[in-house]
């Protein structure tokens, strides 16, 4: 029997080419109807299962995570380095895609009334930056209850933070508690490695439905887009990411694939990086040597706030839409796309498509038609595919440096 590992990559490569064979049979054909059925149940119970284990696997860690942080007196170099690493990774991520745009600048020679139809028929749902700033705050806290049966994820991680803190700052007092959550922690990870047993039979299984149902035509009209974000994105995920990685771990690239192989191809196959995350625990811990501290702190605050392929995409696509409408953004306006991207990939959620929402509101920061959108959904499942798995990339590389920056700056103090 092949390792797991070589079981995810062989189940990724059979899902691709079944899809493909698929998307040449015709839609009513019997045997199309009845693999992409068995694919939706097997896809949609694989998601479920690491849907299922998600929020009390985050809430665990992230409490027993920051109790031991706490208890090392490290929570604040942690805090304070994945926070930096986020913001810069985010500012590179978007600088690539600012300068591929205007250097390829896509979109500049398709015509618009090509789009112009489906773009009448679409009605964007209009987000303000106020209202987003509004919507994100207001969900950081809530009742915990709520947070946990809605998935809220970042809501969960703001209470599990409160929790872990007044653990450790109760002492000897709460000792029992921590213990139960350590052991509980324990026991979800447990669940987490009888759930990578089928990940191989999932991701080929959304990948077969990802595969055969692309519209080809449209993929050839929109191609000079689509082979950018790929290509950029990729170059972030093969080039910036890893430039990184090696300049303050000394890791070489292929320690990291190798490592992050299994939670990189199911954020690929998911188009979520919240799905995906009970995965990326598993291999920062098992295969990069993060300890649980800091990847139980690390990766869940980067599914939800981290995405590097997220804000790349939307800047490229603002660009792009500007274009398409024949709008030269000016130096000003392309800083604005900068930054409102920033924020609309730290706000969105790790789910699928959950960039083409907030990425109205950096169409809208500089006067884009909203409903632009509407050209850009029906390509987005398979551009998601790369910027999710790019998205978890630069959350298992941030565990990685921000456990050796913390680890650098302590050996400097105690040493
Ligand atoms: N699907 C992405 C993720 O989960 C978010 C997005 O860009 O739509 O990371």
């Amino acid at each position: 029997m092949p390792s797991l590992n070589r079981q995810i990559i062989i189940a990724a490569c059979l899902g691709v080419l079944i899809g493909w064979l698929l998307s040449g049979v015709p839609d009513d054909a019997g045997i199309r109807e009845g693999v992409l059925y068995a694919s939706t149940l097997a896809g949609s119970v694989f998601i479920g299962l690491l849907k299922m284990i998600l929020v009390p696997l985050i809430f665990t860690s992230i409490v027993v995570g920051v109790a031991s942080l706490r208890a090392h007196h490290q929570v604040h170099r942690v805090w304070v380095t994945t926070l930096v690493y986020f913001v810069s990774t985010l500012a590179l991520a978007m600088l690539v895609a600012l300068v591929a745009a205007n250097i390829f600048k896509p979109g500049a020679g398709l015509s618009l009334s090509l789009f112009a139809e489906a773009m009448e028929n679409f009605e964007a749902r209009q987000l303000t930056i106020s209202e987003f700033f509004l919507h994100f705050f207001t969900n950081l806290f809530q009742n915990p209850f709520t947070a946990f049966s809605n998935g809220s994820i970042l809501a969960v991680v703001v209470f599990a933070l409160f929790l872990g803190i007044a653990l450790v700052s109760g002492g000897e007092r709460y000792a029992n508690i921590l213990q139960v959550m350590e052991e509980f922690l324990d026991l979800m990870l447990r669940i987490v490695g009888w759930i990578m047993r089928l990940a191989p039979i999932g991701i080929m299984a959304l990948l077969i439905r990802l595969v055969a149902e692309q519209d080809v035509s449209l993929l050839v009209t929109m191609l000079g887009f689509i082979v950018l974000v790929f290509a950029t994105t990729l170059f972030h995920g093969a080039v910036v990411l890893p430039a990184i990685l090696y300049a303050v771990a000394r890791r070489s690239p292929l320690w990291l694939w190798r490592g992050a192989r299994e939670a990189l191809i199911t954020a690929f196959a998911t188009s979520s990086s919240a799905a995906a995350l009970p995965i990326s625990m598993r291999c920062a811990e098992h295969n990069l040597d993060v300890r649980q501290s800091v990847a139980g702190f690390v990766l869940p605050l980067g599914a939800t706030m981290n995405m590097d392929g997220t804000a790349l995409y939307e800047a490229a696509a603002a660009l792009f839409v500007a274009n398409l409408v024949g709008i030269e953004l000016s130096f000003a306006q392309q800083m604005v796309v900068f930054f409102t991207a920033m924020i609309a990939s730290t706000g969105a959620p790790g789910i699928p498509s959950a960039g083409m929402v907030t990425m109205v509101m950096v169409l809208q920061a500089v006067g884009l038609p909203a409903e632009a959108i509407a050209i850009l959904l029906p390509i987005d499942r398979l551009l998601d595919t790369v910027r999710t798995a790019v998205n978890v990339e630069g959350d298992i590389v941030g565990s990685v440096v921000v456990q050796t920056v913390t680890d650098r700056a302590e050996a400097r103090v105690t040493g």
